[in-house]
């Protein structure tokens, strides 16, 4: 491959290490994230290692940040050739203290303490905003480069919750419902104009975004984290390396046939019914 590849949120620990794993493929790499200082760490790491990236400020909520950062793309690395989208995440406010709710939960006064019913839709916007429009709105700005040009792609992130929802997370889930759903409604909208929009579903990686809801602070597995790997066939959680193989494939030539997939990257987490 030698293409121009955006990736947004690669300042993170997920997407960081799928930026690299494509500059080492020989492409030239646009590492764009909300922290500047962490999207330049991650193109100093890629050129330091002989690869070709740029570290470039964005947020994917506001379509003037996504036009500055792509008219340095294309001064520097030209068109845009293929697009992943991997900011994303949750928020607090938009989680429920409990899995199952109980009668006696509606007197708890406790403070941070949240039902169903404490929800705050200030949460739940910033999650669905984040993972839905954050991935519409750079794939309008990057994907104009893609018309007409052969072997381009959109890469989304969604999650095995897409499928079935996580208990606690009802926000998270149905946003990133909403990016399996519309991968699938982009991919038969650009089918005609050469672009293939297909996604990943990560099952459960560690990282610093879900670290302290999965492990105690000795190492050891909370309640919750020893649930997730009962419910994992393969026994463990995922690397951020474990995504590659599957990114290297959509986005390669490979696969030039397949679009609007949505590919679980989960140890079969979502295969398995627990008995
Ligand atoms: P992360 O928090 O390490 O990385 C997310 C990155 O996105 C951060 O660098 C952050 O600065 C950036 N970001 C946040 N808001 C932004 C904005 N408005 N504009 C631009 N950048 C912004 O998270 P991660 O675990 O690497 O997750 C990457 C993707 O994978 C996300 O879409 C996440 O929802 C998804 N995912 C993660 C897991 C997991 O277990 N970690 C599982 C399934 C899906």
């Amino acid at each position: 491959m030698s293409k121009t590849i955006v990736v947004t949120g690669a300042g993170g620990v997920l997407c960081s290490t799928l930026a690299k794993a494509l500059a080492k493929e020989g492409n030239k790499v646009a590492v764009l994230d909300l922290r500047k200082e962490a999207a330049d760490k991650v193109a100093e790491e890629i050129n330091a290692d002989g690869g070709q990236a740029i570290g470039l400020a964005a947020n994917v909520l506001e379509k003037d940040s996504l036009e500055q950062a792509k008219k340095q793309v294309n001064a520097i690395f030209g068109k845009v050739d293929i697009l992943v989208n991997g900011a994303g995440g949750n928020h607090p406010l938009g989680t429920t203290s409990n899995p199952f709710l109980e009668a006696a939960d509606l007197a708890n006064k406790t403070e941070g303490f949240k039902t169903f019913f404490d929800l705050d839709i200030s949460g739940i916007q910033f999650t669905f905003n984040l993972n839905f429009i954050g991935t519409l709105l750079p794939t309008q700005v990057f994907a104009v480069d893609m018309i007409g040009r052969e072997n381009c792609s959109v890469l989304n992130i969604s999650s095995m919750n897409a499928f079935t929802p996580l208990t606690k997370i009802p926000a998270y889930s149905a946003a990133k419902a909403a990016v399996s759903n519309f991968t699938q409604w982009l991919a038969v909208h650009f089918s005609q104009v050469g672009i293939r929009v297909n996604a990943l579903a990560p099952g459960f990686f560690l990282t610093d975004q879900n670290r302290s809801l999965l492990t105690e602070e000795d190492g050891s597995l909370t309640k919750r984290g020893q649930q997730i790997i009962d419910q994992t066939p393969m026994n463990r959680y995922g690397t951020p390396e474990d995504l590659v193989g599957t990114t290297l494939w959509l986005c390669g030539d490979g696969s030039k046939f397949v679009t609007g997939v949505v590919v679980p990257i989960d140890g079969g987490f979502a295969a398995y019914s627990g008995v």
